[in-house]
């Protein structure tokens, strides 16, 4: 049986993907060989490479204007290139609303004057601060922000207007809502949440931005050197990158971002409802704010919680144990979890408050 995985990363993939991806595992559109065996510089693999920047560009509506790449190094190369590739006065402002926020703005420091102009570390980061009144700095080289906040559930739910090009951290929320990709300067992304196996990033920056990469930029780092070369400078990550064109062609076959937001609105709202409604579990994120795709959760004591994980992965409900920061339970539930998976979820819940209520 497969389990239903709530892993925060690398997490579930679609199972019609995988299956499509065992059927043509030993010979990748009549080459003969696997994906994982052919040349990056075979016609057929480069087809897989602008089949997938083309299902992004219309599925996420990007601007002609915009490159749209594959990179590797995982989102945490990202949180060096961004000032590597656009620091050129020297400053930027970053919003802290996390983990990986935090290690962004962590990162920036080492090239310049990266200040953080708004976070939530005072409440945990349970929230996200009001983009209206965050104080912004002038003569900045980019924003940074991070949409989705992995480890804590919470998400912007709009997104702050600036002067500077907005940067941002999409790895845990890109592709499962609609985006207005010309409100950004760039948007990054690792795969493994909800595009790809882990190994490719994705890269979506306005070209007259990446122009000029500061001089000690590595050029494998460069976001303008990636988009010259089609994403072919070197050897890129082949299969996650043909993994990454199957699961588009899905969501594609679903109905766009617009179908699959409804989907994952729907998914979060069973399981939130279902929290909200008991005295047993809790979610303390500020509501507005919470996450449709990393729902943290506890019990009313921790080894109620190690009891909950262990009885969950026996029944197949499995990486349900939540981020060491947080403590407690974190259901991961991208695009690839199906409503099934949620519900069975939620029916364990049921069983096991009923089972161990005081
Ligand atoms: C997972 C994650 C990262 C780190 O990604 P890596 O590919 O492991 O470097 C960064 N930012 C966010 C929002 C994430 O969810």
């Amino acid at each position: 049986m497969r389990a239903y995985n709530f892993s925060a990363g690398p997490s579930q993939l679609p199972l019609e993907v995988l299956e499509e991806a065992q059927k043509e595992f030993l010979d990748f559109a009549g080459t003969g060989m696997s994906v994982t065996e052919i040349s990056h510089r075979n016609k057929k693999f480069e087809e897989i490479v602008n089949e997938g920047t083309a299902l992004l560009r219309e599925l996420l509506n990007i601007p002609d204007d915009y490159a749209v790449i594959f990179v590797q190094g995982g989102a945490s190369q990202q949180f060096a290139a961004v000032p590597l590739n656009l620091m050129h006065k020297g400053k930027a402002d970053y919003v802290v609303t996390g983990n990986f926020a935090k290690k962004a703005f962590q990162e920036g420091k080492i090239y310049g004057d990266a200040a953080c102009v708004a976070s939530s570390e005072d409440k945990t980061y349970t929230y996200i601060p009001d983009v209206k009144s965050i104080p912004f700095r002038e003569d900045t080289d980019y924003v940074h922000i991070c949409a989705n906040n992995t480890i804590f559930g919470t998400r912007y739910i709009e997104f702050p207007e600036t002067k500077a090009p907005l940067v941002a951290d999409m790895s845990s929320d890109i592709l499962s809502r609609e985006i207005d990709v010309s409100k950004f300067g760039v948007i990054y992304a690792g795969a493994q949440k909800n595009l790809a196996p882990a190994g490719v990033t994705l890269v979506i920056a306005k070209r007259d931005l990446i122009q000029e990469p500061l001089s000690i930029c590595p050029t494998m780092l460069k976001w303008k050197v990636q988009d010259e070369n089609n994403s072919l400078y070197n050897t890129p990550p082949c299969f996650s990158i043909y993994m990454a064109t199957l699961v588009l062609r899905r969501l594609k076959r679903l109905g766009g971002i617009k179908a699959i937001n409804e989907i994952n609105e729907y998914k979060a709202g069973l399981l939130y409802d279902f929290i909200d409604n008991s005295d047993f579990y809790t979610n303390n994120v500020e509501k507005k704010y919470r996450s449709i795709m990393n729902v943290p959760f506890v019990t009313p004591d921790k080894d109620l919680d190690a009891a909950f994980i262990k009885g969950a992965t026996e029944r197949g409900l499995v990486s349900l144990k939540g981020h060491r920061l947080v403590g407690g339970m974190r259901a991961s539930i991208y695009n690839a979890m199906p409503v099934e998976g949620v519900k069975a979820l939620i029916e364990y819940m049921k069983e096991f408050e009923k089972e161990n209520k005081a």
